[in-house]
């Protein structure tokens, strides 16, 4: 099997399971334990908070510890509604579905939202909005980088406008670490998230950045771990192997390499060459990431066809669910359903090699155009 969906999630890297390794199997204790157990495992946990604040110059201090990015970002739209009873959330129309379906749940509470709409590039469009919407929009949240197409958000342009409406910014990081520089200080935005499984860490570890204006009402509550924000015993060794994998995207600063880079040009290049549609090939985009269709062949039908002969990849949001829907973000870049139910994508990982492509190229040809042989008999 050749694995090309590492946006959905990456293997643990071997110096990270080594890291994680003691806090598996011999070294036992809670961290909120008074004996030297509980302090030995206590200070592992601060240590990763300080690689994991390196990783995107913040704080340590404002290193919150969750088990997942979906935590995250319902930690913070749901703590920001306890905190803020007037809030009114904006979200861009190709948010994670754990930034827009909490704040759809809270709209029976009384919390107004606006869905901002992208262009057909996938970027964010403020100047959809009109003047009355600008005005009520009191916490915005954007990703940094998309899941599916790759899209990169110009982040210090929609902080900018944020801060000079006064609003309260959240972006959702998760894609974007380790492949582009991500630094919460000269963002300046309030809030970030991002999450250990996407960059070679373990899942059941993933942070919320906190700047320290806001005032964040916790989402879950009990022994007041993690400065009250979130109570619950901490997953040690994933927070372990959280800190090794950050620590490693400081050190390498980003993990697309040169290697990626090529196979990615490789890819497209071949891709056009098979007839594919590719999404938002103008746009910068993460450099692992193709979102592509071909018309009149069925996604589903054609990742099926790939996948038993031995390639994984995605249809649309692998890591949301297994809905059979068009991508909801093609759809919000205007792309006609039809095709957008054919999208599939790729997503490559620092193991990916060129050869892999090559044999990937060779039987998605032969599959398309079986796919597309069928389809002429049917119609
Ligand atoms: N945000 C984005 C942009 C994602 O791509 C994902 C998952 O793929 C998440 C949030 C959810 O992260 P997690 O899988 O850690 O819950």
């Amino acid at each position: 099997m050749i694995y090309f969906d590492h946006n959905a999630t990456t293997s643990i890297h071997p110096e990270v399971l080594e890291a994680m390794m003691p806090f598996l199997t011999s070294q036992q204790g809670n961290p909120s334990s008074n004996h030297s157990f509980g302090r030995h495992v206590h200070t592992a946990i601060e240590e990763a908070r300080e690689k994991v604040a390196n990783s995107v110059n913040a704080h340590p201090s404002q290193v919150i510890f969750t088990s997942s990015g979906t935590e995250s970002n319902n930690t913070i739209i749901h703590g920001i509604s306890r905190s803020y009873p007037d809030s009114h959330f904006g979200f861009s129309a190709i948010e994670h579905p754990c930034i827009s379906e909490p704040i759809k749940s809270i709209e029976p509470m009384g919390f107004k939202n606006t869905q901002i709409p992208v262009d057909n590039k996938c970027l964010l469009n403020i100047s959809a909005l009109n003047n009355e919407e600008q005005k009520n929009i009191t916490f915005l949240s954007v990703m940094m980088a998309n899941n599916e197409t790759g899209v990169i958000q110009d982040m210090p342009t929609i902080t900018k406008w944020a801060k000079s409406h006064n609003i309260q910014i959240h972006t959702d990081a998760v894609q974007a670490i380790g492949k582009i520089n991500v630094d919460f200080e000269e963002l300046e935005v309030d809030a970030m998230t991002i999450s250990s499984h996407k960059i070679y860490g373990p899942q059941g570890a993933a942070a919320l950045i906190l700047n320290k204006k806001i005032d964040l009402h916790p989402h879950l509550m009990g022994g007041g771990q993690e400065k009250g924000l979130r109570s619950g015993t901490e997953n040690i060794a994933a927070i372990v192997g959280f800190g090794k994998a950050c620590e490693r995207v400081q050190k390498n600063i980003v993990i697309i390499n040169d290697e990626i880079k090529k196979c990615h040009v490789y890819l497209e290049k071949e891709l056009k060459n098979l007839g594919a549609v590719i999404f938002a090939e103008q746009t910068e985009r993460l450099a692992n990431t193709t979102f592509f269709a071909f018309n009149n062949i069925d996604g589903s039908t054609l990742l099926t066809a790939l996948d038993r002969k031995g390639y994984a990849i995605a249809s649309g949001s692998a890591c949301s669910s297994n809905s059979s829907e068009a991508s909801h973000v093609l759809l919000a870049m205007g792309i006609e359903s039809e095709l957008a139910q054919g999208a599939l994508r790729v997503s490559l990982g620092i193991e990916t090699k060129k050869d892999e492509i090559k044999s990937f190229l060779e039987a998605l040809k032969i599959e398309v155009n079986r796919l597309k042989q069928l389809t002429a008999m049917t119609v």
